[in-house]
């Protein structure tokens, strides 16, 4: 038996689509890592988990010409290309994720990375943000076109990637559902760090099913790690020793660290949304000792206080 994803699937690569494998850890670069899981057989690609800093990816990442394909066919039926059921219901759990930090301000800034055509930041600062600042300007980073504002205190602009902003800071960052796509991942969430403005907002989100995938396996149900869309598998134990072990010098503090909100709603896909509030559910008893919870997210602000 397979379990796939609804959003991205597996595909297995041959030789050719392959890179060398990787030495060290991609996020801390420590060579002291243990092999977590098997991807595919021949050519050999398994999960491997770093003793330092926790982050589990990929042995062998895929060339940029076979992601670029592989991501042509991605987003066909989704068209707002967000993974995300119920975008409203993920606006206002992004909203109270961040209590009382929204007060009244004259401009709002948003960085919107990997955030598709910029509809869920688009219905944070329609449906919440503007009951209390003014001027929100969201910029969002993907390959596909950004939607149009039809609220005049908000504009929305579009960049086709995270290299293309430089100067501006920003009061909010989402990076959710993205972090996993990249091969050397590291670049991107250094700089997302250092976008953030004194007092900013960051938020995360990525899949963590390490502990399921092994879980299943012992039944005989084989879970699709939809590699090479999804190259590395991110929970608590990376997430909450990012502030130490990546970002010492950066004054980030984690407001939450929990499992993430699910995915899909009950209209969409009833027994996996079921299934997906049953197994995170226990993590609220048990804490870092349950890590069937599929995916982690992670809210943070960078203090203007030096530690
Ligand atoms: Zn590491």
């Amino acid at each position: 038996m397979k379990v796939t994803n609804i959003y991205h699937q597996g595909k297995f690569l041959s030789e050719n689509d392959l890179m060398p494998p990787e030495e060290c850890c991609l996020f801390c670069r420590s060579k002291n890592k243990k092999i977590a899981a098997v991807i595919q057989k021949q050519p050999d690609v398994d999960l491997f988990e770093c003793l330092e800093c926790h982050a589990v990816s990929a042995s062998r990442m895929p060339f940029k010409e076979v992601l670029d394909k592989y991501y042509s066919y991605y987003y066909d039926n989704n068209s707002s290309k967000v993974t995300m059921g119920n975008i409203t219901k993920f606006a206002k759990h992004i909203y109270y994720g961040f209590p009382n930090n929204f007060e009244g301000k004259e401009s709002f800034s948003i960085l919107d990375f990997g955030g598709g055509n910029g509809s869920i930041s688009y219905a944070l600062a329609k449906d919440y943000l503007l009951k209390t600042c003014k001027n929100i300007s969201i910029s969002v980073v993907d390959y596909s076109e950004t939607m149009r504002s039809e609220v005049p205190d908000i504009s929305l602009k579009h960049y086709s990637s995270l290299s293309q902003i430089d100067v501006e800071k920003f009061d909010l960052v989402l990076a959710s559902a993205i972090i996993e796509h990249f091969p050397y991942p590291k670049e991107e969430l250094t700089k997302l760090f250092s976008l953030l403005k004194e007092n900013g907002l960051f938020y995360a989100r990525t899949p963590y099913v390490l502990p399921l995938l092994r879980l299943l396996k012992r039944f005989g149900i084989e879970m699709d790690f939809t590699y090479p869309g999804h190259l590395h598998d991110l929970g608590q134990d990376f997430w909450n020793n990012i502030t130490n072990k990546l970002y010492p010098d950066e004054n980030l503090k984690i407001i939450r660290s929990r499992p993430s909100i699910v995915e899909t709603s009950f209209n969409q896909d009833f027994i996996k949304t079921l299934l997906a509030y049953i197994f995170k559910f226990p993590w609220y008893l048990f804490r870092r000792f349950y890590g069937y919870v599929g995916g982690w997210e992670i809210f943070i602000i960078k203090d203007s206080i030096k530690k």
